[in-house]
């Protein structure tokens, strides 16, 4: 089984485990695809220096959280500044983006403005875009619908409620899960787990964020995404290797690879 790991943030923990040490962690289990995910202008860089060191493993995505975004001030320069290095090249998404009503680092104003920045981005340089949600399910889903036509992209980390599936869905968006699909508490994101079509379905860890419920009250790492797999196999009462393949499938088409 070749697992993909569309979500994670590799050089976070760069100083105290080294990506390469992560990354040879995660081959060893069948981890063979990893995106890079960016936060920022420093963060993209980052990710993107770590594709080219690993071009056959990593790919790099440049965008900014909308916990990031600053204030209205400092998000015109950000912008400017994924303009720049979107234009030098060397990434396969846009992101990550989105709404984030849960903390208020920025206003919503300037969240919204960063996220529709960030779709036009996408649309220009033909990159799918990925997309956090925390608390902003209905105003999320209002901003897509308005930036015209289909979208080429995947809502990560899914944990919104399951009857929002189908909205997501209806865009043209894939739906990622996250190590925390396995926790007991989880029922509501197993419920939307169990709504995907297999062509739309990824697997993810957002590490070091959210380690798998076996591996819980550690950091998050490529290598766990293999019990995000078990954990969907699990709650769809499908076969691991079926939902591989897919989930492979899926993100080689979004992401690049083969
Ligand atoms: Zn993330």
């Amino acid at each position: 089984m070749r697992l993909y790991d569309t979500h994670c943030h590799l050089a976070w923990r760069a100083a105290e485990d080294p990506p390469v040490d992560q990354i040879a962690r995660a081959r060893a289990v069948g981890v063979e695809a990893i995106v890079c995910v960016a936060i920022d202008a420093a963060t993209s860089v980052q990710a993107r220096e770590l594709a080219r060191s690993m071009p056959e493993t990593l790919r790099a995505s440049v965008g900014l959280h909308p916990n990031d975004a600053g204030d209205a001030d400092a998000l015109t320069a950000h912008l400017a500044r994924l303009e720049q290095l979107a234009a030098e090249g060397g990434f396969h998404a846009v992101g990550e983006t989105g709404l984030d009503f849960y903390r208020d680092h920025s206003s919503p104003a300037v969240q919204e403005r960063a996220l529709e920045f960030q779709l036009d981005l996408a649309r220009r340089y033909d990159l799918p875009v990925i997309l956090h949600c925390r608390q902003a399910a209905a105003r999320l889903l209002e901003v897509l619908e308005a930036s015209g036509g289909p979208l080429r992209g995947v809502m990560h980390c899914f944990s919104e409620g399951p009857e929002t599936v189908d909205d997501f869905l209806a865009l043209g968006l894939h739906v990622s899960f996250a190590g925390n699909l396995s926790y007991p508490k989880s029922e509501s994101i197993r419920e939307a787990a169990r709504r995907v079509p297999d062509h739309r379905l990824l697997i993810e860890t957002d590490a070091p964020f959210l380690a798998p419920q076996p591996r819980r009250g550690r950091p998050n790492e490529p290598a766990f995404v293999a019990f995000t797999l078990e954990a969907l196999a699990a709650a769809r009462a499908q076969p691991a290797a079926e939902l591989a393949a897919a989930t492979w499938r899926n993100a080689c088409a979004l992401f690049g690879g083969s």
